[in-house]
């Protein structure tokens, strides 16, 4: 039977879940922000300052959607020097737009560059205090009270945080990793997707996403998701990104992905190539004649299903694929991995 493994139904819209704004340490306003992505096309803007929750709901409208989220960072011990110093950097998005307390908080956190956003911390806020140190299991136990207290939580840049296979391995419970950070990218940190494969390797069923980061115009409008929902409502928006309903981009798009008895069907904007990556030593690539592009082919996946099922039971649930799309000008899109599990059962 045929599935859509992006929703058959309901409409794209494109959304940035990853800024900061002059009221932490970006440049442009919540109002210019709204202003410059609309004009880009955008429906949707997650707006991440660093360590407190800021609402814009007040931003929201019919064609506008803000989404109520921060920023964390958690860095190695202050003896390391900042150049070498590792961090890790989480986006939580709450499920409800009038949840505005962070799980874990910590006023020192609030250093100099940033501490425009004093005024919005709030004695319950306060009551939250955290204790956070530069480990796995701090950090599996933040992102645990996260998503208990109604987050999707993301791990944010992990190449520009320095941050090694030993480092991430054993995190869990996150909801997504960014597999492009467009203000990182424009610093030249271009190879990004092995913290990607090492987690879903893991069993970690994480989202990909692509988001901007930016901190002024100059870094906007470069990594976005298009997430495929019903209606342009917080609600129903949150619901899709956490189901995975989306795809991730730098400006290539991806129009249907279905999967049909082992055949893995793609529509897209014109492509000079695609590739499918898997858990295992399968992977396939499609190019474009000279002179010529894909806009829509299929990949026969049957020999993943049976690798798949001979191994399952032996080892982790981790049998993926994911699929990359490469315009001519090297845009790229990426889908979600989807798992063997999902897809058979
Ligand atoms: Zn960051
Ligand atoms: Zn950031």
């Amino acid at each position: 039977m045929k599935k859509y493994l992006l929703p058959e139904k309901g409409n794209f819209y494109k959304a940035n879940l990853h800024l900061h704004t002059n009221l932490s340490d970006g440049e442009l306003s919540p109002e210019e922000i709204k202003k410059l992505y609309m004009e880009h096309g955008y429906s949707i803007v997650a707006y991440t300052d660093h360590e407190v929750i800021i609402p814009h709901n007040d931003l929201s409208d019919e064609n506008f959607l803000a989404i109520t989220s921060y920023e964390l960072a958690v860095n190695e011990s202050r003896e390391v020097p900042w150049p070498k110093i590792k961090t890790t950097h989480l986006n939580f998005y709450a499920k409800d737009k009038n949840n505005i307390v962070p799980p874990c908080f910590t006023e020192s956190k609030i250093w100099d560059r940033i501490s425009g956003v004093k005024s919005y911390v709030t004695d319950e806020m306060r009551a939250n205090k955290y204790d956070f140190r530069y480990s796995a299991e701090c950090i599996n136990d933040v992102v645990a009270k996260a998503n208990a207290a109604g987050f999707l939580v993301s791990y944010n840049h992990p190449v520009w945080s320095l941050q090694s296979r030993e480092d991430y391995i054993d995190y869990k419970g996150l909801w997504g990793v960014e597999i492009y950070n467009n203000e990182c990218y424009k610093m030249g940190y271009l190879d990004t997707s092995a913290p990607v494969d090492d987690l879903l390797r893991e069993g970690e069923h994480i989202r990909i996403l692509a988001t901007d980061d930016s901190h002024s115009a100059a870094s906007s409008c470069g990594g976005f998701v298009m997430v495929k929902a019903d209606k342009l409502e917080y609600n129903t928006v949150m619901t899709a990104l956490e189901n995975g309903d989306f795809y991730a981009s730098t400006g290539t798009f991806i129009n249907e992905l279905t999967f049909d008895e082992g055949i893995l069907h793609i529509e897209c904007s014109d492509a000079k190539s695609i590739i499918v990556n898997t858990d295992k030593r399968i992977a396939k690539r499609k190019m474009a004649f000279d002179g010529e592009s894909i806009n829509r082919c299929d990949f026969d996946m049957r020999d993943w299903l049976v690798d798949s099922a001979k191994l399952e039971g032996k080892l982790r649930d981790d049998s993926y694929f994911r699929v990359t799309v490469i315009s001519h000008d090297g845009k790229k899109a990426w889908t979600n991995a989807y798992f063997y599990d999902d897809i058979v059962k």
